[in-house]
């Protein structure tokens, strides 16, 4: 940290989770003079209806620019459906992805932009210049990288055997269609092996003071972040303390369905869990601190500090306090 300028924030982020938090690190920030950048998840990313659609990215900056559908936590308040009426009437598949109207509207721009040749990161800069989310939002990659499930080979599919086999649908079939509920063996980050990290990423990530990995899904939020070849070497490699927050309280993930992909991968639904399955830096892993919720106080993990604070994201207030209490834990805080 420099005498004149703030301190430098990165925060690792899914959406719904991750744009809740970056409320709050964004709060603590404008009291404090930090400055915040968030490298934001394209697993999530699809095409369809010719649109380019990235949900995280979105769901964070409409989030942050009070954009957001307060209920739904994803999409945008306010929404009408007439394009969904109008391509159901045409019987036009997929008809299990909500995209509202004014949605649309960002996918259009978003589309246009890249077929014109644009990286993502440039046409997030461009959306975000009407939302103002008062914090850097950068794609984890410009190349194309999404995440796949493999489920068994007649999974969702009507009237079919059991089959030994198996296939891959792309994540939001299987999130969003079958709400997480087709047995999963494994997911798979298709593109990531060539993928590099988006302008900007290692950047921020060599000037950040603290980086924190938002309470968002670890297996395909966080994971497929940490899958660009380059970004988890320069975490490790870095001077930044690295600090996670913990996704699940007790033995529940708070908000939707991490439960069925840690199971997925084998790893236990717990703050324990997650936290073993990042690692702690001082054994080969990532993390230099662990915060988790006061109900998971007393939580053991080998060679990781592990702090117990409310992990609740009720409001702003809450959230920011989260955040000062991993950057107390970070050693940054003076
Ligand atoms: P998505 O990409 O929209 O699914 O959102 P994220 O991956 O960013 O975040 C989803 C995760 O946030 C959920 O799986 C929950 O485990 C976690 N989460 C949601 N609300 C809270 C909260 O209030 N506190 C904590 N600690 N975690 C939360
Ligand atoms: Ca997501």
């Amino acid at each position: 940290m420099g005498e004149d300028d703030g301190m430098h924030i990165v925060v690792l982020a899914g959406g719904i989770g991750g744009g809740r938090f970056l409320a709050g690190v964004r709060a603590f920030a404008r009291q404090t003079g930090a400055e915040v950048t968030a490298v934001v998840n394209v697993g999530d990313d699809v095409t369809l209806h010719g649109l380019r659609i990235c949900p995280d990215l979105d769901s964070v900056m409409y989030t942050l620019g009070g954009g957001a559908d307060p209920e739904r936590g994803w999409g945008r308040r306010d929404e009408t459906w007439t394009v969904r009426e109008e391509l159901a009437a045409y019987q036009a598949e997929p008809s299990w992805f909500g995209l509202g109207d004014r949605d649309i509207a960002t996918h259009l721009i978003r589309t246009t932009m890249l077929n014109a040749g644009y990286p993502l990161s440039a046409v997030t800069a461009a959306l975000c210049v009407r939302w103002q989310p008062g914090v850097r939002l950068l794609p984890a990659t410009d190349d194309r990288m999404e995440t796949h499930v493999v489920v068994e080979q007649d999974a969702g599919r009507e009237g079919g055997p059991a089959g030994a086999g198996e296939r891959a649908i792309h994540f939001q079939e299987w999130w969003v269609r079958h709400h997480a509920r087709l047995p999963a063996r494994r997911f798979v980050f298709v593109g990531a092996e060539s993928a590099k990290p988006a302008e900007g990423v290692l950047d921020a990530l060599a000037g950040a003071d603290v980086v924190l990995l938002a309470p968002s899904n670890p297996v395909v939020s966080i994971a497929p972040i940490l899958a660009v070849p380059g970004l988890r070497e320069a975490l490790t490699a870095g001077r930044a303390p690295v600090v996670g927050v913990s996704p699940i309280i007790g033995s529940a993930p708070v908000r939707g369905m991490a439960d069925k992909c840690l199971a997925t991968i084998g790893v236990e639904c717990s703050a324990r869990g997650v936290a073993a399955m990042y690692g702690a830096r001082s054994a080969g892993g990532l993390l230099d601190g662990w915060l988790v919720d006061t109900a998971d106080a007393g939580v053991h993990v080998d060679g990781l500090p592990v702090r117990a604070v409310p992990l609740w994201m009720t409001d702003e207030a809450a959230t920011a306090a989260m955040t000062r209490a991993a950057l107390e834990l970070a050693g940054v805080l003076r």
